[in-house]
C-alpha cells in the first residue's frame, strides 16, 4: 500500500540518519505535492536555504527561475513544482564551494518520495549528482557534454549546469547555453506546466 504523503514528510523531517556529518545539523528542505508536474531534482541546500528552510530562496533560485522561464509564484507553489534535492539537509562547506550532497540521503528517501509525484511531465536535472542518478548510463562522460544534448533527454528530462553565480565563467566559455539550450528549456516547462 502507498504510503501517505504527510506521513512520509513527518519521517523526513525527523529523520538525523547522517546528523554527525552536518556541521549545522539536520534541517530537510524540499517541496511536494502530490499534483507536480515540473520536478526540480538539484544537490543540496546551501549555507542560507538551510536558514530559512526556503529552497532556491538565494542567488542561485533567481538563476534558475530566469532560466525556467516561471515566476516564484508557480516555482513555490507545491502543486505545481516539486523541489527534490539528492539531499535534503546543507551539507557544509568545503575549499571549493559546497561539500557533496550526504551520499546516505537518496538511497533511503529518494524512490518513496518520488513514488509520491506520479503527475509529473518534466524533471529538471541540476548538477553532476542529480543527473548521475535520473540519467545514469544515459549519462555522457561530462556534465557539460550531457548538457549540450539535452534534445536526446526530452520531452520528459531536462539536464542543467548548476544555476549558482560560481558557474558564471562555465557560462561565459560556453555561449551555446543561453543562445540554444534555455529556449528549449522554457519551451518544455511551459508545456509540462
Ligand atoms: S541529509 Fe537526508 S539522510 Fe541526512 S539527516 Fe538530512 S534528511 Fe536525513
Amino acid at each position: 500500500m502507498k504510503e501517505a504523503l504527510s506521513s512520509l514528510l513527518d519521517q523526513v523531517r525527523a529523520c538525523r540518519i547522517c546528523a554527525d556529518k552536518l556541521p549545522m545539523g539536520p534541517r530537510p528542505v524540499l517541496q511536494i505535492g502530490t499534483n507536480a508536474r515540473l520536478l526540480i531534482a538539484g544537490q543540496a541546500p546551501g549555507r542560507k536555504v538551510h536558514q530559512t528552510g526556503v529552497p532556491f530562496d538565494d542567488p542561485s533560485g533567481e538563476n534558475l527561475r530566469a532560466w525556467l522561464g516561471i515566476d516564484r509564484a508557480v516555482f513555490y507553489d507545491p502543486e505545481k513544482t516539486a523541489i527534490l534535492p539528492m539531499a535534503f539537509c546543507y551539507p557544509g562547506r568545503g575549499r571549493s564551494g559546497d561539500l557533496p550532497p550526504s551520499d546516505e540521503c537518496a538511497p533511503l528517501w529518494r524512490e518513496r518520495i518520488l513514488s509520491q509525484l506520479p503527475n509529473v511531465k518534466l524533471t529538471v536535472i541540476i548538477g553532476r549528482y542529480a543527473q548521475l542518478y535520473h540519467l545514469g548510463s544515459r549519462g555522457k562522460a561530462t556534465l557539460t557534454e550531457t548538457v549540450r544534448g539535452f534534445h536526446e533527454y526530452l520531452p520528459d528530462v531536462f539536464p542543467l549546469p548548476h544555476p549558482s553565480p560560481r558557474n558564471g565563467p562555465w557560462l561565459k566559455r560556453h555561449p551555446w547555453f543561453e543562445r540554444d539550450v534555455i529556449p528549449a528549456l522554457r519551451e518544455a516547462v511551459s508545456k509540462a506546466v
